[in-house]
């Protein structure tokens, strides 16, 4: 039996999730527009390959990858590009972001799908069909898979497949493992493989047992040694440096990545899509999600991307008095900006929000330094300094009390006595740091251009220094200042001669 280690702090909460799990994954309805926006995992959008007008097939790849950290974007169904344009995504800003606008056609006819021989391809050219695949982690990072399965020159000793799920709420992962635990294994298989992993442990809360037993039944059934480690249902399990802790009592050290230390974690729907591209050639055009909270029919379902959450959520029946729709989980999603937004590949969950369900909180009070906050923080941060810094606006402070540690579970603000929104000051001062570093960046890359520039121009006047030089027989080393003398002499010379041709001239005259 597996010894398990007891992350620092977390919470027990209570899960709501038998509300969504009654009833089978079902297929979402044809929408009549999909709006797939390019920019849906981390890193640098893909570039648009459609324009208005333009037919497209199921599957057919309508964004490139940009940059190294970027993945591809895929045509849902098959129909019409209506438009390539800014539209509200689901972001809590509000803002838009370029997307792909399609009019399905209803025949869903499907690009030639060419599926990968892992076992004999370089794996480098697996990883490449990944990325153009657009496969990234559907736990809710988004981050290529592609680059997740390169360990360079580290050795990934131990594979860890994150089926936690510990979010209340959230069903998608477990519905997935109790109705595709056969895909999601052959999944692992091919990430063992191209990582050269020897050891899989598959950590799944405890208060999951369909999954779990699902699970076992396929791996046994593929003849895997794959070990399965139920893990207790204490909030958040499922963080990525928890469950690893967890399983294999190895810490990630602050500003490192699992690969460092011989790990890597991938999510059970990262998987299922690792298994549906190799093994069918189809690239990540839907994803699974739960539809719960104030809904009369909570339920998971099969969802294209580009599907409107409008859409998305009328399969649950919202009730009437619904304020708002949260992606995500209640500790760490966020409120939509609108049902018009679209399902990406991060929405694992959309809660219908009413305020009997979620009732406001309170205003906020000061702090009192109780340091239960500090408590409960699975990072071992300070939440109550680092709330201070983010207020005061001390950002340096705030990072060398490790902002970017924190994985914004929220279970500080769960406890705060003060109803002070802590996560939201954390969100807050990491984005003005990326702001700030971009502004910085902006700027050293102006300073460069300038100088390069100033650079070259010198470099121009150099070489005509030289040429000018070779001209009147000096030295090829010639300088500008040896320039500016060269040409100061010749003028003199011309000045001197003048007055003596003209006497000539004169005297012949006479
Ligand atoms: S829990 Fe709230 S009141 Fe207590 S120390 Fe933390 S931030 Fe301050
Ligand atoms: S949100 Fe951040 S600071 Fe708060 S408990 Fe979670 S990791 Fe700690």
């Amino acid at each position: 039996m597996r010894r398990l280690h007891r992350f620092h702090g977390g919470l027990k909460l209570e899960d709501h999730k038998a509300i969504s799990t009654a009833r089978p994954i079902e297929p979402l309805p044809l929408p009549s527009e999909l709006v797939v926006p390019l920019a849906q995992h981390i890193g640098a959008a893909a570039k648009p390959l459609v324009s208005p007008g333009e037919r497209v097939l199921k599957g057919q790849l309508i964004g490139l990858p940009e940059g190294y950290v970027s993945c591809g974007v895929h045509a849902p169904t098959s129909g019409r590009v209506l438009a390539v344009e800014p539209r509200r995504v689901p972001h809590p800003s509000g803002l838009s972001d370029l997307c792909v606008v399609i009019e399905p056609d209803g025949q869903e006819r499907w690009v030639e799908r060419e599926p990968i021989d892992y076992l004999n391809a370089d794996p480098s050219e697996v990883r490449n069909r990944i990325r153009q695949a657009g496969l990234a982690g559907l736990g809710g990072a988004v981050f290529p898979s592609f680059i997740k399965l390169n360990p360079g020159a580290n050795t990934v000793r131990t594979l860890v497949v994150n089926g936690a799920e510990c979010e209340p709420y959230i069903t998608c992962d477990d519905m997935l493992m109790r109705a595709r635990a056969p895909d999601i294994v052959a999944g692992i298989e091919i990430a063992r493989h191209l990582l050269g992993a020897i050891e899989v442990l598959i950590g799944i809360e405890d208060n999951k047992p369909e999954a779990i037993a699902a699970m076992r039944t396929a791996v046994q059934a593929g003849g895997h040694a794959f070990e399965i480690v139920p893990v207790p249902s204490i909030y958040p399990a499922g963080g990525e440096k928890q469950l690893l802790y967890t399983l294999t009592g190895l810490e990630v050290p602050s500003g490192k990545r699992p690969h460092d230390i011989g790990l890597a974690c991938f999510n059970v729907g990262s998987l299922y899509a690792l298994a549906r591209a190799v093994l069918h050639g189809e690239p990540l055009i839907s994803r699974i999600t739960t539809i719960t909270g104030n809904v009369d029919e909570p339920r998971n379902v099969e969802a294209l991307i580009g599907t409107p959450v409008a859409n998305l959520v009328a399969a649950g029946r919202p009730r009437p008095d619904t304020d708002a729709y949260v992606m995500g989980g209640p500790m760490m999603g966020f409120v939509l900006p609108g049902p018009d937004v679209p399902v990406v590949k991060a929405t694992n969950c959309v809660i219908a929000r009413s305020p009997a369900l979620f009732p406001p909180l309170p205003a906020p009070m000061p702090c009192i330094r109780c340091g239960r906050c500090a408590e409960v923080c699975p990072a071992r941060l300070a939440p109550m300094d680092l709330y201070a810094f983010a207020k005061s606006q001390n950002f340096g402070k705030a990072q060398e009390y490790s902002l970017f540690d924190c994985i914004e579970c929220g279970c500080c603000s769960a406890v705060c006595p003060s109803h002070i929104p802590l996560v939201d000051y954390y969100r807050y001062a990491k984005s003005e740091i990326w702001a700030r570093e971009r502004e910085r960046k902006a700027a050293d890359l102006a300073r460069r251009r300038h100088e390069f520039r100033l650079a070259r121009l010198a470099r121009e006047q150099q070489e005509r220094a030289r040429r000018l030089a070779e001209k009147t027989g000096g030295t090829s080393q010639a300088s500008p200042d040896r320039e500016a003398i060269l040409a100061a002499i010749e003028q003199a010379k011309s000045r001197k001669a003048r007055p003596a041709a003209e006497t000539v001239e004169q005297g012949e005259v006479r």
